[in-house]
């Protein structure tokens, strides 16, 4: 069995989602499917939720109504035939009722948000299904909120997922094509909950581990992996094949194509994940597997809203234990460390969830002290195959930075990541003068001394 997980923009329009029924369809192999909301949906509902937080009923019946509107046309061209369309409209009606009647729950709680935001991959994922049904196709929608869950950690249970759906499998053995919805979970509450922005991606790879599929695709509107962020970059590439601790360190570090958690499980299980573009099938997209190709330099990411701390303590000094106080603070307030940089007596660490820095501040005063906090700084993550005996890599990367501050500066830890610490105003810059150097320099010399 394969997972195939179809983003935003692959659903967006009718037209793409008459696509997806052709690529289905043109591959024998039987699906899970797993499908985003409409691209600009998730925004609106959380749009909604906010109208509906602040008591602006008039403002959040508004913005329900356009959206609804939006989706009355959406049917109208998805759908072939009368029944078809006239079941396209009981969802509409049943959805965008269900919307309504949370708004207007009182007091406003995020428990209720949450289902607002559900909403979007509920009808994207029924609206599929009637299609597909109108079609004639052999297909079943099953409901996430029925097998995906989360603990008090926001941690997805891949036993359960697997026993669950392994259960919900055996009862379809028949059905070629099996719906669901990415994103959504329920939470020890029996909540409804979800995997944080993008993740439908974390779905498709939890479902694809928990199946133990044969292997994950995930369709966007990208033709696979690039080299550097095609958004702030111009000459990108894709890269054919990356192993999964390369693809998880890009991830991680900011390469929005994948939710930074997304190959965990699929690594765990040994699920190769491939990257696929919707709008250019044809493509060969990216390969994340365990092989690697020959290029050393594999990739840039950049990581946003980083926040750095500087602790110094004289106790530092060849003491031990030191580092341990510092990580039980962070372990306290369920922060995780990105980069971490060390010298006799100080300790610098970054963090992209500053919800508790004062908190983390205060225990950290309590044996040492603090600099001033660097806010609004950012993560340059060069992912590659590094292994310990090739030289020049960092004078590289250090050589094309050279008019660039650099606050801090992590390489060693794994085989395949140097990530640098600079200030957000220096983002772009970096990107741009990093893919120039690292991936048309060398070729450009190269072609000058090989000439005739
Ligand atoms: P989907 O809605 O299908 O989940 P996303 O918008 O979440 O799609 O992810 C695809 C987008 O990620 C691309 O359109 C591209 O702009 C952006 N992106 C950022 N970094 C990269 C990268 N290194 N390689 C490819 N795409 C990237
Ligand atoms: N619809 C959700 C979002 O916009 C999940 C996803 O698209 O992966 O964040
Ligand atoms: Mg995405």
């Amino acid at each position: 069995m394969q997972v195939w997980k179809f983003g935003g923009t692959s659903v967006g329009k009718p037209e793409r989602m008459h696509s997806i029924r052709e690529l289905l369809n043109n591959d024998p192999s039987r699906k899970i499917v797993v499908l985003s909301a409409l691209s600009g949906t998730t925004n609106a509902l959380i749009s909604i939720g906010e109208s509906a937080k602040a008591n602006e009923d008039v403002a959040a019946a508004g913005k329900i109504d356009d959206l609804k509107a939006h989706y009355e046309s959406f049917i109208k061209a998805l759908y072939a035939t009368e029944t078809g369309l006239a079941k396209g409209k009981e969802i509409v009606d049943a959805e965008f009722g269900y919307i309504r009647s949370l708004v207007g729950i009182k007091p406003f709680a995020p428990k209720q948000e949450k289902e607002i935001v559900a909403e979007g991959e509920l009808l994207s994922t029924k609206m599929f299904q009637a299609y597909l049904e109108e079609q004639g196709e052999n297909s079943v929608l099953f409901p996430a909120l029925e097998f995906m869950r989360i603990d008090a950690d926001g941690e997805p249970e891949l036993a359960a997922i697997e026993e669950k759906l392994s259960a919900m499998l055996s009862q379809h053995p028949d059905k070629q094509t099996i719906i669901t919805q990415g994103f959504i979970c329920r939470n020890p509450r029996e909540e409804v909950d979800n995997l944080k922005r993008g993740g439908s991606d974390y779905t498709a790879s939890l479902i694809g581990g928990a199946i133990r599929a044969e292997e994950i695709q995930i369709w966007t509107d990208i033709d696979g992996m690039h080299n550097n962020d095609p958004r702030i970059v111009k000459r990108t590439f894709p890269i054919r094949e990356l192993t999964f601790e390369e693809a998880a360190e890009l991830a991680y570090f900011g390469a929005k194509i994948l939710h930074p958690s997304t190959i965990t499980p699929a690594k765990l299980r040994g699920v190769p994940v491939r990257l696929k573009n919707t709008m250019q099938p044809e493509a060969p997209g990216t390969l994340i597997a365990n092989q690697t190709s020959e290029r050393e330099i594999k990739a840039i990411a950049a990581k946003d809203n980083i926040t750095a701390i500087y602790i110094h303590s004289t106790r530092m000094l060849n003491a031990y234990g030191f580092l341990r106080r510092v990580f039980e603070i962070f372990e306290k307030y369920k922060t995780p460390v990105d980069m971490i940089t060390t010298s006799e007596v100080s300790v610098s660490v970054t963090i992209d969830n500053d919800e508790n820095l004062q908190a983390i501040s205060a225990d950290l005063r309590e044996f040492a002290d603090l600099e001033e906090h660097d806010r609004d700084q950012n993560i340059i993550c060069i992912v590659g195959n590094f292994s310990a005996d090739k030289e020049g890599i960092a004078l590289k990367v250090l050589d094309a930075l050279k008019h660039i501050p650099i606050r801090m500066i992590s390489y060693g830890a794994s085989e395949h990541n140097l990530s640098l610490l600079i200030h957000s105003k220096y983002k772009a810059e970096a990107l741009n003068v990093l893919n120039e150097r690292l991936f048309f320099y060398e070729d450009a010399m190269k072609d000058i001394f090989t000439a005739p």
